[in-house]
């Protein structure tokens, strides 16, 4: 069954290491030989700036980071194609795997609409407005104040819209994640799970999740162990309670994956590296049938997909 995987971070694994290779490097959880193992059709990779980068620079590693996504991933695996369109996603070729590139966290643009704008003709298809603390957009969900988006955050949530762009509303505060459902056209949570169920800060409540719904965005549960449950110790019957309580809010048409490998280091047991997404199809068609598994995994991230 083809998987479209809404978030990973290896692209910065790759800035940060740049000795990892993308074909097969064991100390990556999403190289290329696992992509075409485990039957991958898209995978969204993520440009994440680590909090240690000066303000000034962040724009630059912005720009190694996607770099890094033309020349190490794309150029090196021709069978990897830049996809920007559901046009492009269907026109892929059996033996092809579509990569979207995305922002995490609009920290690099700075204040800036023109380094946005810059930012979409690279190929950046979804446009997460914050990591876990505040920019020039907003707060994250770990900034103490708790801020929604600033006047120039409501300019880019417009741009976005305008360009036919993802606003994903993972790691934003609670505030800022009710205005982007006001003026948000596209919206998404890339990887986020349900707080009902792991209370974990990064986790929606059961209103976010309705409200959610209620958009048509579409939400991709994440392999994030601390986000899975309040034991230490989890495993992939986990992420099965978290998709059994979406459905339960009447998501089941929304669900999605966000694996979020590369920007973990602890991971489920079982469900480890992309290969891996195996496993889970396997227990998901215990649970759930042929159609409604390949919403999950494919489907229902496709379909919204912007243009
Ligand atoms: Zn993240």
């Amino acid at each position: 069954m083809r998987i479209f995987d809404a978030h990973c971070d290896t692209v910065f694994r790759m800035w940060e290491e740049p000795h990892l290779s993308f074909k097969d490097s064991t100390d990556l959880h999403v190289t290329w030989d696992g992509l075409k193992n485990a039957d991958a059709r898209v995978q969204c990779f993520a440009i994440y700036i680590p909090e240690n980068v000066r303000p000034e620079s962040k724009f630059d590693v912005a720009l190694e980071m996607i770099d890094i996504f033309y020349r190490d991933i794309l150029q090196r695996f021709p069978k990897m194609k830049l996809v920007t369109s559901k046009r492009d996603m269907l026109h892929l070729k059996e033996d092809e795997v579509g990569a979207i590139l995305t922002l995490e966290g609009c920290d690099a643009i700075g204040n800036s609409l023109e380094r946005l704008r810059t930012l979409f003709r690279l190929g950046v298809s979804s446009v997460g407005l914050t990591w876990n603390y505040a920019n020039a957009v907003a707060d994250g969900i770990l900034e103490e104040r708790g801020a929604g988006l600033s006047s120039f955050g409501k300019q880019v949530v417009l741009e976005n819209n305008d360009h036919f762009i993802w606003t994903d509303v993972s790691h934003l505060s609670e505030k800022g994640f009710w205005e982007v459902l006001d003026i948000g056209r596209y919206v998404i949570a890339s990887h986020s799970n349900c707080k009902k169920i792991c209370h974990n800060p990064r986790n929606l409540t059961d209103e976010q999740i309705k409200a959610l719904i209620e958009k048509d965005a579409a939400m991709g549960v994440t392999f994030v162990p601390q986000f899975l449950s309040n034991n230490p110790e989890c495993n992939i019957s986990d992420v099965i309670r978290h998709i059994d309580h979406i459905c339960s809010l009447g998501g089941i048409d929304h669900i999605g994956f966000g694996s979020d490998f590369d920007g973990i280091t602890k991971t489920v047991s079982g469900l480890s590296r992309y290969e891996d997404y195996a496993s889970l199809v396997n227990t998901l068609l215990k649970y759930y049938s042929n159609t409604e598994v390949e919403g999950f995994l494919y489907g229902n991230f496709f379909k919204r997909f912007p243009k």
